[in-house]
């Protein structure tokens, strides 16, 4: 297999565009399939202040460094998640990777700021672990990006990531989600940040052959609590799909946002209002965050689990509470 422009050897197929790449023009096309999202989708410009999500895996430190070598005001933001030894590595990967290009790297505390690490605060709000990650996860960008003066926060999201969403809210007719399925969430409010996903034209292993390139140090392994998400399922799904017709990702994604966003935008009319306890934009009087670290607080203050037995009717959790979905 040769490289489609210089017939040279290529390393990377990209079947969906009948391609292949040798190392140096695979990077050419890479910069370029995330500088045209970036126009496209109209994201944001050189002027912006960015502030990138940070996870220490593959797609945020690639996402951060394709930024920062094309002249992006990019700062990186970089959640201790507090789960043991997976925060710990993907945290020094994450400081390293920032010393070694001078770029500022903000880090938030869960266990710290919030009294607990991801584990606690869904032990106690009687959610499951990735339920109560994403609900600080976004509530924390919004914030910390809003405290810091940032235009826009970006994260990671590749092509995988997000037809494996898109999947799952067609398979439950999920409305509001589909209305909001896109790669750029404007800023709708004052307190809200735009969000986008300039990675959402790359698949995750061209994210991967972008990173081993690039000689980035990555955390490879998956965070433990993802486990049993229902977000791996349909990936599989989709990946035995793409084999057998390869395009299929990029086809559905695509044609979801030229065809099917502007007709479920239809049904966006969702009304925001602050939060009555932080101020943070929301639909209902109490913001979802507030409302858990509310739960989390009440539980706090319960007999420990070793107490309890005593008690003649001691509470079971309560399934009313438990989500039941969850994305890494
Ligand atoms: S898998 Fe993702 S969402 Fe779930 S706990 Fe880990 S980092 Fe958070
Ligand atoms: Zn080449
Ligand atoms: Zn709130």
């Amino acid at each position: 297999m040769l490289c489609i422009k210089c017939k040279q050897t290529a390393w990377v197929e990209v079947r969906r565009h009948h391609s292949a790449f040798c190392r140096s023009h695979f990077l050419d096309y890479f910069d370029n399939q995330v500088l045209k999202a970036v126009r496209e989708e109209r994201m944001f410009t050189q002027d912006d202040r960015i502030l990138v999500a940070i996870s220490g895996g593959k797609d945020s430190l690639a996402l951060w460094d394709v930024l920062l070598r094309h002249g992006y005001q990019a700062d990186g933001l970089y959640i201790d998640l507090g789960i043991a030894e997976y925060s710990d590595h993907s945290r020094a990967k994450s400081e390293a990777f920032a010393a070694a290009r001078d770029a500022a790297l903000r880090v938030v505390e869960l266990e710290q700021d919030y009294g607990h690490g991801v584990k606690g605060l869904a032990q106690h709000a009687r959610r499951v672990p990735c339920s109560a990650c994403g609900l600080s996860k976004r509530y924390l960008f919004n914030k910390v990006a809003l405290e810091g003066g940032y235009r826009v926060v970006a994260t990671g999201h590749n092509l995988d990531d997000e037809v494996a969403t898109l999947l799952g809210n067609l398979l439950h007719w999920q409305m509001g989600y589909l209305s909001r399925q896109s790669p750029v969430l404007e800023a709708t409010h004052p307190g809200l940040v735009k969000k986008v996903k300039p990675l959402f034209r790359l698949t995750e292993q061209e994210t991967v052959s972008y990173a081993i390139i690039q000689g980035i140090d990555y955390v490879p392994e998956e965070c433990p609590m993802a486990q049993g998400a229902r977000s791996l399922v349909y990936k599989e799904v989709l990946n035995l799909l793409e084999k057998h017709s390869p395009g299929a990702k990029h086809n559905l994604l695509l044609g979801f946002l030229e065809k099917g966003r502007p007709v479920f935008r239809e049904v966006d009319n969702t009304e925001l209002r602050e939060c009555e306890q932080c101020g943070q934009p929301t639909t209902t009087p109490v913001c979802a965050f507030c409302r858990m670290m509310d739960v989390v607080r009440l539980r706090e203050r319960e007999p420990r689990s070793g107490q309890r037995g005593r008690r003649p009717h001691a509470a079971a959790p309560s399934s009313e509470a438990v989500m039941t979905t969850a994305d890494g």
